[in-house]
């Protein structure tokens, strides 16, 4: 019950994560499709399986066309079936985690991490941290840090603030901690619309070599989407990689922002 009503609270927080946060719904967006489809989960065909993942070379994205694909907000119910998806296909992924939600389920971050996947800063209680005081956005990033440090033994190094909404405080407090600001460069709108094939057709028009891709592990029709978004990504020749692998070879200053690889500084 208790870990319920806490993520009951956090999804009221998180309604539009990805949304401005001076932005209202309009009724069209409440209206959006909804399409809810049975799971078919068909093994992967092994030739294409092979290659999807990285292949250990520490600059690997400087010539393959990756893609780091982020899921925010959780963890939550549906992270572990995302996970049993992205193992199947050994594709590795990025989780901006809310510290409150790593508190209630400590073990499906052990699971991420014991994976492969990256695990990244995305505050404490999915707050705006550019409408924080400078102790409010440093308690948030900090509370965040230790959470994911104690229950999974990683050490963070990625910021992203909720919504995208940051400012040259916020900026300068994540330096402090020496964190870059991880925005994205595709969202597909999964916060608003709940819809797995709209989602997948638009990750699969949208992404780029070398691009951040926003998706959210709280929504089932997020989740449903996966296979077909890794299935037509790998199909286009991507390999799914962490953000760090993404960026690996590139030089990621604390405080600044990044949206995709291409935009980054080779070392
Ligand atoms: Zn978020």
């Amino acid at each position: 019950m208790k870990r319920l009503v806490a993520a009951l609270a956090v999804l009221a927080a998180l309604a539009a994560c990805g949304q401005a946060p001076d932005r209202v719904h309009t009724s069209a967006d409440a209206d959006a499709p909804v399409v809810v489809r049975p799971m078919v989960f068909r093994e992967p065909d092994p030739d294409m399986r092979r290659g999807l993942g990285p292949d250990g070379r520490p600059d690997l994205c400087a010539r393959a066309k990756c893609v780091a694909l982020t899921f925010d907000d959780g963890p939550m119910e549906h992270t572990e079936r995302l996970l049993e998806m992205l193992a199947r296909y050994d594709a590795k992924a990025t989780f901006f985690v809310v510290g409150q939600m790593v508190e209630e389920f400590p073990e499906v971050v052990r699971k991420e991490v014991e994976q492969g996947h990256e695990i990244a800063n995305h505050s404490w209680n999915h707050a705006n941290l550019a409408s924080l005081s400078a102790d409010g956005v440093t308690a948030q990033i900090q509370r965040t840090q230790d959470a994911i440090l104690q229950h999974s033994g990683y050490r963070s190094v990625l910021l992203r603030p909720p919504y995208g909404s940051s400012n040259a405080q916020v900026a300068k407090i994540a330096a402090s901690f020496g964190l870059p600001e991880i925005i994205w460069a595709v969202d597909p709108l999964d916060w608003r619309d709940r819809n797995s094939s709209l989602i997948a057709r638009r990750v699969l028009s949208q992404t780029g070599k070398g691009d951040v891709v926003l998706l959210h592990d709280i929504h089932a029709s997020t989740v449903d989407a996966v296979p077909r978004i890794l299935e037509g990504l790998a199909a286009k020749g991507f390999k799914f990689v962490t953000v760090s692998t993404l960026f690996a070879g590139t030089e990621l200053k604390p405080g600044h922002q990044y949206r995709e690889r291409h935009a980054a500084v080779a070392r």
